[in-house]
Order: C-alpha cells, then sequence, then structure tokens
C-alpha cells in the first residue's frame, strides 16, 4: 500500500527534493507551505502528479489529516530570512513542532524533525558529535533559528517520553545544489551567481571560517533512510564531513566558473561559527548511510543549474536527474 506522507516546507529547497524523491517511489505526497521562503516554481514539476498535493498553511496553526509519515522541514534555513522576522522564526520552530507532534499523534504517524548543524553554536568540540550539547548565544541574533531548533527538539523528545511519539529527529549540516534561492544570502548560492556575474564575491572576515557541504541528493537520501528506521530516533547529524575554508570554496567556484570575479571582504556576521564539520559515524553504523558526491562533482551541478536560471531558461532539474555511480539518484541541472 501506497505510504501517505505529509511534507512541511516542501516548496523548499531541500522540501521540493525531497517530495520529488518520495512521488518517484510512488508514494502519495501532501506539501504543506506558506511560501515565505520557498517558491511556486520549485512545485512546477510535481504539479502534474495525481499523487501530489499542495496546501498553503502556516505550520504555526494547527493541522488535521490523515498521513503516515511527516517530514518537518518548513522552517527559514538561510541566516538573512531567519533574521528578518525573528519572532516569526520562533514561533514557525516551536509551534511547528507542536502542531506536528500533536498531528503524529493523532494520526499515529511517524514525525522527522529537520533540526540543523546550528544547535552546536560556535562549537568548542571538533568534529561535532550528537552528544555535544553546543555552543549556543541564547540572545543573538542567530538564537531565533538556533534555540527554536533546539526547543523543536526538546519538543519531540518530551512527546516521545510522555505519549510515546514515535519521532526522529536529523541535524542537517550545510546541503546545498539546484533549487537554492538565489538572493537567500547562503555562501555557495552568492559565491556562484557572484562568479557568474562577473561581480566582486563576498567573503565574511578573514574567510577563514570552516564549512562541510552535503550535496542535495545524499541529503535527502539520509532523511529517507532515518524516517525508514523506524526504531530510531537519533539525534543524528546528516552532512558531508569533507570540510573546507570559506576562502577555499571560494577558489573553487572561481576556478570552475572560469570566472574574473575578485575577492572582497565584509564584516563577519555576529555569532558566525568558526568551524563545522559533521561527526557522521553515528549515521553510518545506524543508518548504513554516508555523502558520495564530491564537493566538485555537487558544485558542477550548481553551477549548471544557476547558469541556466540565470540566463532566463527553466532549469531543468528534473529531466536531468542522472544515476550516480553508486546508484543512487543524482540530482543534475
Ligand atoms: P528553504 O527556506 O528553502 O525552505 C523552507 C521552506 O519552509 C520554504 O518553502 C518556506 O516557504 C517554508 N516555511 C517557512 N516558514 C513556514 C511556516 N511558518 N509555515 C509553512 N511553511 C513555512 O530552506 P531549506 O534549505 O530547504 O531548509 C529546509 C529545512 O531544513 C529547514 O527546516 C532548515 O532549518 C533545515 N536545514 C537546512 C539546511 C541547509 O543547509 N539547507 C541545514 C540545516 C537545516
Ligand atoms: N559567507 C561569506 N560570504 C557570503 C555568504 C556567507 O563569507 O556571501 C560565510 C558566512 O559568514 C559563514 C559561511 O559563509 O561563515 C556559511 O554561511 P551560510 O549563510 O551559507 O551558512 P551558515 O552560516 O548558516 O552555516
Amino acid at each position: 500500500m501506497a505510504t501517505r506522507i505529509l511534507v512541511t516546507g516542501g516548496a523548499g529547497f531541500l522540501g521540493s527534493h525531497l517530495c520529488e524523491s518520495l512521488l518517484a517511489d510512488g508514494n502519495e505526497v501532501i506539501c504543506l507551505d506558506d511560501f515565505s521562503t520557498g517558491s511556486p516554481a520549485n512545485l512546477e514539476p510535481l504539479l502534474e502528479n495525481r499523487r501530489f498535493t499542495f496546501l498553503r498553511h502556516d505550520v504555526a496553526s494547527p493541522f488535521h489529516a490523515q498521513v503516515d509519515e511527516i517530514y518537518n522541514l518548513a522552517c527559514p534555513a538561510s541566516p538573512i530570512h531567519y533574521q528578518m522576522d525573528a519572532l516569526r522564526t520562533v514561533r514557525t520552530s516551536v509551534l511547528g513542532a507542536f502542531n506536528m507532534a500533536d498531528l503524529a499523534k493523532a494520526a499515529n504517524a511517524r514525525l522527522l524533525q529537520a533540526s540543523t548543524s546550528e544547535v552546536y553554536g560556535d562549537p568548542e568540540v571538533h568534529p561535532q558529535p550528537e552528544e555535544y550539547w553546543g555552543r549556543v548565544n541564547p540572545i543573538g541574533v542567530r538564537a531565533c533559528y538556533d534555540e527554536g531548533k533546539r526547543c523543536a527538539e526538546t519538543i519531540l523528545f518530551d512527546y516521545r517520553r510522555q505519549h510515546n511519539l514515535n519521532m526522529a529527529v536529523a541535524r542537517i549540516f550545510n546541503t546545498y545544489g539546484p533549487r537554492m534561492h538565489p538572493n537567500d544570502g547562503r555562501v555557495v548560492s552568492n559565491f556562484i551567481v557572484q562568479a557568474l556575474q562577473g561581480k566582486p564575491i563576498t567573503i565574511y572576515g578573514n574567510g577563514q571560517q570552516t564549512r562541510s557541504f552535503c550535496y542535495v541528493a545524499d541529503l535527502v537520501a539520509g532523511l529517507r533512510r532515518l524516517m525508514a528506521s523506524r526504531h530510531v530516533s537519533g539525534p543524528i547529524n546528516l552532512g558531508n564531513p569533507g570540510e573546507c575554508t570559506v576562502l577555499e570554496l571560494a577558489r573553487m567556484v572561481i576556478e570552475m566558473t572560469g570566472s574574473r570575479s575578485k575577492l572582497v571582504h565584509r564584516k563577519l556576521p555576529a555569532d558566525d561559527p568558526r568551524q563545522r564539520r559533521p561527526a557522521i559515524e553515528k549515521a553510518h553504523r545506524i543508518l548504513k548511510w554516508q555523502p558520495s558526491v564530491p564537493l566538485a562533482e555537487g558544485l558542477g551541478y550548481t553551477i549548471a543549474y544557476f547558469e541556466r536560471r540565470l540566463a532566463g531558461r527553466r532549469p531543468a532539474v528534473r529531466e536531468a536527474t542522472a544515476k550516480h555511480a553508486d546508484g543512487h539518484a543524482v540530482i543534475t541541472a
């Protein structure tokens, strides 16, 4: 029997790829989104599918449906977006977690919460294992997101303790790929768009801060593995442990695009974490999951996507879905 799956935030970058992957396996998908940072264009390839339903709804309000699984992804993810209306971000995370947990409880569904590496804050432990409690500034400009996500984790684990909720928490590390919003301010999309347009590449601070970038197809596969592991609650880190500095990323993008853009330095945003790399031994051991798309390969797909998009051509994300060497689907432009 086909599974009926609710994806909140399904019109966003990760959510739209997740919906596509779930539909491709014959599931029925209900996508719930308020289009605050997501876009109808992301759903275009899905709308013709009869097993796909879209509902415009804010997760901060209760929602009722009979579903088997819930992926709760609704939340702005880029720092400029989540800081634009910080109180709304907190509401989305906290009330969204309550509402989805209530729905999962009523429907007897399994709930997967999209958490984040931001729960580790500016970490003193490196790489970050799930056991690390983190170092978050609770009153800083990133707190609306970091503490909102931390509280969402608390809510889910308390629902499990008090109501025996079947739940899981995925701590997602920086993920990139086609369908990122060109103006959402995240580093990979910023650098690619700047390079393609021949504009200066904006390095915040000295560029020595590190991140570890995971390609979207790998991440979606990890989320699905976790959902399918019905007795696993986590939290489980999902990300690519290949770590690089922001400066190294900029140089890679310039080289791959053949751009003549110059580097310019801008002020480092407050509380910007200095280092980040996931420890993924737990995901490997429990989910048998690990990422397989190297940064250069994933950047190639992402650059091709933005080239088409900036040229005003419809990015052909779906048509060009290819098979990676190990057999899993890779989303290319
Ligand atoms: P995104 O901004 O592209 O997608 C978020 C989606 O949620 C958008 O479609 C937006 O319209 C929707 N949304 C926001 N508030 C809502 C609300 N109140 N009600 C209904 N819909 C709402 O971001 P993304 O990168 O796709 O991130 C998806 C999820 O994954 C988020 O929860 C984010 O915190 C988490 N995450 C992403 C990353 C990453 O690198 N992409 C890293 C860590 C965690
Ligand atoms: N960053 C940068 N230039 C940009 C955008 C981001 O140097 O144009 C830096 C940012 O300061 C951070 C890293 O890149 O150190 C990742 O930023 P992003 O907003 O993508 O994600 P997050 O900080 O949430 O990991």
